[in-house]
């Protein structure tokens, strides 16, 4: 009997209720282009990390909040049934929960619109609660919620000897006092783009853009798309993984996949070279089912 600890993961993050439309082309502005179909979806990047981590094999505690709508109760209901830890999502009153609609074209590329909602009214208070930490491995954030509580949850995780993931995505500027925090820095090659102020096309590029985030931050993983990725740690050469080749159907959601799987392999205690081996399968994947 396999009597190892399960590895903990909490993800702090956002919720949001995805209209996925397919069609053959993205609307250009002033456009109107007819679609094949559309789905609901459960999404925001913080659930979506939760989900994979808890696939990936981690007890995923989360914390998030959705609003007192239908959208809300989706949500809930696809934590619980992917069996992450939903006990400290908060229901916030009068607010519509988080949603998007992200529009997929044929070639497996997308564009998305977001409304927050309910992510906006997190409380930080939240994050003090000594149980949302024992045993934690890691802690991941992304960029989806106020800073005030991406704050809060950086510093509680310190307190509680957690390391702190960002993937920081959508690109936002950070405070020095945050990036203080963050252990491991994730981002895609836009984001690199956005952080580093050079173009991130191809793998000698991400590698040139890890090694200038390492200098704030002690790991950094570039995320490459279809070229693989990029990890660094500090002192250390770069590690490239290439990606796995597969019939590509879409690339919505593989960042997230990427990110939660890492998370919990990290939490496993798995070498870095492992966690980012075992999220590029994950996400691979992910963009090819
Ligand atoms: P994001 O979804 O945040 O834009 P990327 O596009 O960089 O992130 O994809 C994240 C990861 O997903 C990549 O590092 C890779 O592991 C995997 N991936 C993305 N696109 C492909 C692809 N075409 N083939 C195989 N793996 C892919």
């Amino acid at each position: 009997m396999n009597t190892a600890p399960c590895p903990v993961v909490v993800a702090v993050g956002s919720l949001h209720y995805d209209i996925m439309v397919d069609a053959p082309d993205r609307p250009r502005k002033g456009e109107t282009v007819t679609g094949f179909g559309w789905r609901p979806k459960f999404g925001g990047k913080g659930g979506n990390q939760a989900v994979a981590a808890a696939r990936a094999g981690a007890d995923v505690r989360m914390v998030g909040a959705i609003g007192d709508d239908d959208f809300g109760r989706f949500l809930l209901a696809n934590l619980t049934a992917a069996g992450v830890d939903a006990s400290r999502i908060a229901h916030i009153a009068g607010r519509g929960s988080g949603m998007s609609v992200a529009i997929s074209d044929s070639g497996g590329d997308y564009g998305a619109v977001i409304v927050s909602g309910a992510n906006t009214a997190l409380d930080p208070g939240i994050l003090d609660d000594a149980t949302l930490w024992r045993d934690a491995g890691v802690l991941i954030l992304q960029n989806e919620i106020p800073d005030a509580v991406n704050l809060a949850a950086a510093k509680a995780a310190k307190s509680a000897g957690v390391p702190v993931c960002l993937n920081a995505a959508p690109h936002r500027s950070l405070t020095d006092e945050f990036i203080a925090l963050v252990d491991i820095m994730m981002v895609n090659a836009i984001e690199a783009e956005q952080f580093c102020g050079c173009p991130v096309g191809d793998v000698a590029a991400a590698v040139g853009a890890a090694r200038l985030l390492s200098s704030r931050f002690a790991t950094v993983v570039v995320t490459a798309g279809g070229d693989g990725v990029v990890g660094l740690q500090r002192g250390d050469d770069p590690v490239v993984v290439p990606a796995i080749p597969v019939r590509l159907v879409s690339t919505h959601g593989a960042g997230d996949v990427f990110a939660g799987t890492f998370a919990a392999a990290i939490a496993a205690g798995s070498t870095f070279a492992v966690c980012l081996g075992l999220a590029n399968q994950a996400a691979a994947r992910h963009v090819s089912t």
